[in-house]
């Protein structure tokens, strides 16, 4: 039939093209199916949901080639240590110190802090008449003005957590001095290579005095001290006749000369000439080197109880104060009446029973105003504690002064050893009827003269 229509040749041909396009429809119909299989088409998908599904698959690839390679990159940047991944920096890659090493003092001049000033009261009071926008006495109950400072060394500790728990510690006590109205100021330089380490203090307070003559008292607080007791307020006028505070007790410092008789990490110092001058007579033995290291074996051979180890600043302080009783013992306060430093060691464990008996702006053994972790060292290389227990224990201490915090804004933590807080109080319409618990929102020791 077809013969007898197209001719021999014809029906050849179209033979031929039919083979051909058996061959193409079959290699078409292959390609779907492997397609298909690959891909995935879902199970009941029909012609137009593949071709939906192989365009957005072809053009999602094409998308994807971005990400793909930024991850690969970072893959590779992790296993060479650069670009964005923190968690593997070499920060000693940009800890370069540049310039000149510090030049050598001269072994022959004796060390002084500075030049010799005998008239500072003249000075500063002279200052104070011509600025009298800088009162050093403020606020509707005429306390003194405060100037906080604590610090640590310019370089990061030797295990990120120290740097951490720094962090925990200088936020503990914006918060007390925000609610106290105390200035705050933290040092990172070291002014004096001499007095590296627990002398950084000297130099950077006097300067601080001098440069700061609306400043009445200066109080030093060590990076591993945090105020657990927020509501309370020093009682600034039993210290009208005194220049210097520091916790500790007469009879130990005086009759003991016990190493501890008193506590250099929490102390208000006055700014005044009596107080240059017990500076002057506290750091001859704070150059570090051979000054230091001879220093250390006197006052160990001298005072009760001393370890040997090179000269510290509350030793030197103990014996400055105990030879030279007549001459400094009538300025200096040593208070016991409340914590305005508080060994950790007895106190972190009884935080859940002051909770249970008493209430903050005590101050003292009931509710402490400071926690210092003497000893613990967190941001050095080794401590007089396992670190597993100080580590925990400053974590309580923060938690246990930061719920002071939290209870204003109605949340606290869930428990002492939790970062995680709660609410304890419920939202409200009216937020300025709510009333906190302690009056720490707008205390009356914070309230200024309009
Ligand atoms: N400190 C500083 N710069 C330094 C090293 C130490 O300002 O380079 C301060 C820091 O505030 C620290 C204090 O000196 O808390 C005293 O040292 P530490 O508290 O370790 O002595 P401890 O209380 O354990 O005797
Ligand atoms: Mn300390």
């Amino acid at each position: 039939m077809l013969v007898r229509c197209f001719g021999h040749r014809r029906v050849r041909q179209i033979q031929r093209a039919c083979r051909h396009g058996t061959v193409t429809f079959f290699c078409l119909f292959l390609t779907v199916v492997v397609l298909r299989g690959t891909i995935g088409a879902g199970k009941f998908g029909t012609p137009e949901q593949d071709f939906k599904q192989i365009r957005s698959h072809l053009y999602s690839r094409a998308r994807r080639v971005e990400p793909h390679r930024v991850l690969k990159e970072a893959h590779s940047d992790n296993h060479a240590g650069s670009s964005q991944a923190y968690a593997s920096f070499d920060l000693s890659k940009i800890l370069v110190d540049e310039g000149p090493d510090d030049e050598k003092p001269d072994p022959n001049t004796p060390y002084t802090l500075g030049p010799k000033i005998s008239n500072w009261d003249d000075q500063r009071a002279e200052w104070l008449r011509n600025n009298p926008g800088y009162p050093n006495f403020i606020g509707p109950n005429n306390k003194p003005r405060v100037l906080l400072v604590t610090g640590s060394s310019p370089k990061p500790c030797e295990n990120p957590v120290g740097d951490h728990y720094l962090l925990k510690s200088i936020k503990n006590k914006i918060d007390y001095c925000r609610l106290h109205g105390i200035e705050i100021f933290y040092n990172m330089a070291l002014l004096d290579a001499e007095m590296a380490g627990f002398w950084a203090k000297l130099p950077l307070i006097r300067k601080l005095l001098l440069s700061h003559p609306e400043i009445e008292f200066l109080w030093w607080m060590d990076s591993d001290a945090m105020f657990t007791d927020m509501a309370f307020e020093v009682p600034w006028e039993r210290y009208r006749d005194h220049n210097f505070v520091l916790h500790g007790w007469d009879e130990m410092v005086y009759d003991d000369r016990n190493w501890i008789g008193l506590n250099s990490g929490s102390f208000l110092l006055r700014n005044c000439q009596w107080s240059l001058d017990i500076l002057d007579a506290w750091a001859p033995m704070g150059p570090k080197g051979k000054i230091r290291d001879e220093a250390g074996k006197i006052l160990t051979r001298e005072l009760k109880d001393r370890p040997e180890f090179e000269a510290d600043d509350q030793s030197a302080m103990v014996y400055l104060l105990a030879k030279e009783r007549e001459k400094w013992g009538e300025k200096v306060y040593l208070e016991s009446g409340y914590y305005l430093h508080g060994y950790w060691g007895i106190l972190v464990d009884r935080y859940e029973e002051m909770m249970e008996n008493y209430h903050p702006g005590l101050g003292d053994h009931r509710w402490p105003l400071v926690t210092h972790f003497v000893g613990c060292k967190p941001c050095g290389k080794f401590g007089d504690y396992s670190v597993e227990r100080c580590l925990k224990q400053m974590d309580r201490a923060y938690n246990f002064g930061d719920n002071q915090i939290l209870q204003m804004y109605g949340f606290e933590h869930i428990s002492l050893g939790s970062r995680r807080v709660k609410r304890v109080r419920n939202e409200t319409r009216n937020p300025l009827h709510v009333k906190d618990e302690l009056g720490l929102l707008h205390p009356a020791f914070k309230a200024i003269r309009n």
